[in-house]
């Protein structure tokens, strides 16, 4: 008794001296697996220390002994990654605000914390998420938006800029200057192709990069050659393939041949020589490629999947499922023909994968979810993209560096994302096995931490079920 006494303050003392020394941290996960997605390794049995939204060290079991920390997980048998980056999704749909909003949980719920926007018809309310979740006021992924693109007069798609002119083009980037946007769109439904390009150059002039479809009228290098930064959509790269781009695409510009002969023409005369050649002129431009191969997957093969009864289909807001009609309307009108030409126009594309990433042409990871693009889920979308980009034969780890490296790189955000290590900004994806063997485990998500923020399967689960709730009830309502 006499002695506890004595004892008590000497403890005390050791243990005020011992806090004294400690550095404050938020949280500390043990013996954890990293994925070292650039160098294609584990660095196994890792301690990770999380303060202030960012990675503060990453080290050998016995650094945690230098930190005092509110939470502390054991994390045998896991393995770390940073967060998904989706760099192709649409928000949109003038009536499907709401609708819209409720993707923004689904997908941190799915381990994608950062979005590329590329463009729709609400940009208001997406700069305003946008805004909201980077002040901590709304749970989303980082946004990066941008905002209406650039098309010709009476465009297809409602909200773009419509431009007939060159002034026009400067009355409309100004307005995106206004709007802070990250980066330009342009697409070519309406859009003159000699200002398509001028557009391009334009922009890149005011310090943006540029996304964009590619206009028939000019070969793929010409376009990467005036500054155009992101093919969207692997479709338009066989293109480059082709042994007769350039007879093509100057019969296209004299209108003297129309777009089905072309296309035929263009798939008898790919050539792997030539898309190599071709390919390494883009990488040297650094013209990156976005393949978007989930969406055209799901659509080329309605016909063996017609996806009705998907289980995703319940986090999905009543309205905004409606305007997946259109394409399968679209697809249901094709005959036998028409759909042996669907399959093979798809896998032709899908093989210049390992051509493209063999020329060093940088893949950028993005799927097109949103509305319009059927099927094509907001949030486990990226999952599925990944999984196709290394079944047509890119490296699992180049797939995930698509998303997680070059998506940061894109918007010269390498500083403070790509990696598991000091300093950078804490989005990790927690994940039950290691996907460096298997790109399918990606999708085994065991816990996320979002800015910091260590989130448990739990509450994960949580965040599913409530938007899964709010489809529910209206679709209740509907049926009133
Ligand atoms: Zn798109």
């Amino acid at each position: 008794m006499y002695m506890k006494f004595i004892l008590m303050p000497i403890c005390l003392l050791v243990q005020l001296c011992l806090f004294a020394q400690t550095q404050k941290a938020d949280l500390i996960l043990h013996d954890i697996s990293i994925v070292d997605v650039l160098h294609n390794r584990i660095q196994a049995h890792q301690t990770v220390v999380i303060s202030n939204g960012r990675i503060l060290e990453v080290g050998k079991s016995g650094i945690d002994k230098k930190y005092n920390s509110r939470q502390s997980i054991l994390s045998t048998g896991k393995y770390m990654m940073p967060s998904l980056w989706d760099m192709h999704v649409h928000f949109g749909g003038d009536t499907l605000r709401e609708e819209n909003k409720w993707l923004l949980p689904l997908f941190i719920a799915m381990g994608v914390t950062t979005v590329r926007d590329c463009a729709g018809d609400i940009s208001d309310d997406v700069l305003e998420w946008k805004k909201e979740i980077a002040e901590n006021k709304l749970v989303g992924p980082t946004i990066f938006t941008s905002g209406p693109k650039l098309e010709g007069p009476k465009s297809i798609w409602p909200g773009d800029l419509e431009i007939a002119n060159e002034t026009e083009m400067n009355i409309a980037l100004d307005s995106l200057q206004k709007l802070k946007v990250d980066f330009i769109k342009i697409t070519d439904n309406a859009l003159d192709p000699a200002l398509f390009v001028t557009s391009i150059k334009a922009s890149r002039k005011r310090g943006w990069k540029v996304s964009g479809h590619a206009p028939v009228q000019y070969t793929l290098n010409e376009l990467s050659d005036a500054g155009l930064s992101t093919v969207e959509h692997l479709g338009y790269m066989l293109r480059a393939a082709s042994k007769n781009e350039e007879r093509i695409t100057a019969l296209r510009r004299e209108n003297k041949i129309n777009a089905k002969e072309a296309a035929t023409q263009l798939m008898q005369s790919i050539d792997s020589a030539t898309a190599i050649r071709k390919f390494k002129l883009l990488a040297a431009n650094g013209t990156a490629v976005v393949p978007t191969m989930n969406g055209s997957y799901i659509t080329t093969y309605l016909d063996q999947d017609n996806h009705q009864h998907d289980d995703y289909l319940k986090y999905l807001g009543p309205a905004l499922k409606r305007t997946y009609a259109w394409r399968v309307d679209r697809a249901s009108k094709d005959d036998a023909q028409a759909i042996v030409a669907r399959h093979q126009s798809f896998e032709t594309a899908a093989h210049l994968i390992p051509w493209l990433y063999q020329a060093g042409v940088p893949f950028l990871a993005g799927t097109d979810a949103g509305y319009l693009n059927s099927f094509n889920y907001p949030g486990i979308g990226l999952h599925y993209e990944l999984a196709m980009m290394v079944y047509y034969g890119l490296p699992i780890h180049e797939a995930l560096k698509s998303s997680v490296i070059n998506g940061p790189a894109f918007f010269n955000q390498s500083k403070d994302f790509g990696a598991v290590e000091k300093d950078k900004i804490a989005d990790l994806l927690i994940l039950d096995a290691n996907p460096l063997i298997d790109i399918h485990n990606t999708q085994k998500i065991f816990a996320l931490i979002r800015k910091g923020t260590y989130l448990n399967r739990t509450t994960i689960d949580n965040m599913l079920s409530m938007v899964a709730q709010k489809v529910a009830t209206k679709e209740a309502t509907e049926k009133k």
